[in-house]
């Protein structure tokens, strides 16, 4: 059997690792013209977990982690208003750049993945998809797989255009990594933020010297600005903080990461022999911060699907299996919206006042869930029944 991979991001790798050894002939194709080095952290947790877990790929993870030892909310001179201290492994929760994760999970693939190329076109052949590539040549394949992303190529060609699947949150995200060894021993090992209604700047020490910086704004408007570093530097300019020494080195994409926030949904996830994963079809958004390891989980769904019975089938029961989680994860991610990113002075003061009460016996662990950079942990349990289906497929293999 072979399978075609447009992606070669988190989702798509996962799938390529588990196609592979279950003896498909698998090819990724990736736009980007090398690896794409990562521009933010994220809280690695929950089914992704898991997964990645079976893949043996902890041992490597955990050398490439993150300790994120607190959250402090400081205000425009700097000073901390309020912090939340983590508890040390709470929830197994690992806090690594994404793209470290995609490396690690990449290093365990042995497919071919062709950079700088994307598909162009895709058609039914009866049980096959013939594909022509950008590179001008054609494959036909058992399955094309979209995992190229919530702006998905794939989607488009066969499932139509972006504004029929998106729901805009109303911000736009940026987030880039600086080199500043000085300001890295000032940020240290605490996750930084700074939040004014409509706006949150965070900082975090990276190693050798690096800082990853990650910038959410209120924005009624999906337009991506034509030039994000100067929307960047216009919109956050006069915030105080680290802000005037960071933001005149902002690079420009692609070293700069800047997109809508956005949730994808779909009313169906395949059509023929064609077939999508993670954010193309399921993204859930950085306000509920599960985005990467629903993807891993995805992708171990579907090939274990594939591995049980005749694609079309796979197809389906690998969409009904993760369709109710993701719906769950993806309307707690938009209520998470207003403590994230509070829009109103009174949200900020409620959150900094969740905050002291989490120092409460008890409380304090609800607090640092709900409130943590990038991972909103309360929904971990929520989405606890996907791990249920990950242990009923394993029992089966
Ligand atoms: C600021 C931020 C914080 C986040 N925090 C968390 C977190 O704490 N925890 C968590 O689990 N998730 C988090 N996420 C979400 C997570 O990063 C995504 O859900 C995850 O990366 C999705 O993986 P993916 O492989 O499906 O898509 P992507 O990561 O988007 O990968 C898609 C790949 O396809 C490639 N591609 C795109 N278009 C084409 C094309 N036309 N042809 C070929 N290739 C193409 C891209 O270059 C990319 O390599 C966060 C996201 C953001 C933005």
């Amino acid at each position: 059997m072979r399978a075609l991979i447009c992606g070669a991001g988190i989702s798509g790798l996962t799938l390529a690792w588990h196609l592979e050894r279950a003896g498909w002939e698998v090819e990724l194709v990736e736009r980007a013209p090398a690896f794409r080095e990562s521009g933010y952290l994220i809280d690695f947790f929950g089914p992704g977990h898991q997964v990645a877990e079976r893949m043996g790929l902890l041992p490597r993870l955990l050398d490439v982690r993150y300790p994120v030892s607190a959250v402090d909310y400081v205000d425009g001179a700097g000073r901390t208003t309020s912090r939340l201290t983590m508890p040390p492994d709470m929830f197994q929760v690992i806090s690594l750049l994404r793209g470290d994760l995609a490396r690690v999970i990449q290093e365990q693939v042995r497919s071919p993945i062709r950079y700088g190329t994307s598909v162009a076109s895709a058609e039914r052949s009866g049980t096959m998809a013939d594909v022509r590539l950008t590179d001008g040549t054609r494959r036909t394949v058992d399955l094309l797989v979209g995992a190229d992303g919530a702006h998905s190529r794939v989607r488009e060609l066969v499932f139509g255009p972006e504004h029929r699947f998106l729901r805009y949150l109303d911000h736009q995200v940026s987030a880039y990594i600086l080199r500043d060894e000085e300001l890295s021993r000032r940020i240290g090992a605490r996750y930084r933020m700074l939040t004014v209604p409509g706006r949150m700047a965070g900082g975090y020490a990276l190693r050798d010297g690096r800082l990853a910086l990650l910038f959410l704004r209120h924005e009624t408007d999906p337009a991506i600005p034509a030039d994000p570093a100067a929307a960047l530097r216009r919109h956050f300019g006069d915030l105080g903080w680290i802000l005037p020494e960071v933001l005149p080195r902002c690079p420009p994409p692609p070293e700069l990461y800047h997109d809508q926030v956005t949730q994808i949904e779909m009313a169906r996830w395949s059509e023929g022999r064609v077939v999508l994963l993670g954010d193309a079809c399921q993204a859930v958004s950085l306000f509920a911060g599960h985005g990467a390891s629903l993807g891993m989980a995805a992708a171990w769904v579907l090939a274990d699907e594939l591995a049980h019975g005749e694609v079309a089938g796979a197809l389906i029961r690998y969409e009904e299996r993760m369709r109710p989680a993701v719906e769950e994860v993806q309307r707690a991610g938009r209520r998470f919206v207003k403590w994230m990113a509070p829009a109103t002075r009174r949200h900020i003061v409620a959150r900094d006042l969740m905050i002291r009460l989490a120092g409460l016996p008890g409380l304090g662990r609800l607090f640092v869930n709900s409130l943590s950079p990038g991972g909103h942990r309360l929904i971990t349990s929520r989405a606890d029944h996907l791990d249920d289906h990950l242990d009923d497929a394993r029992d089966r293999a």
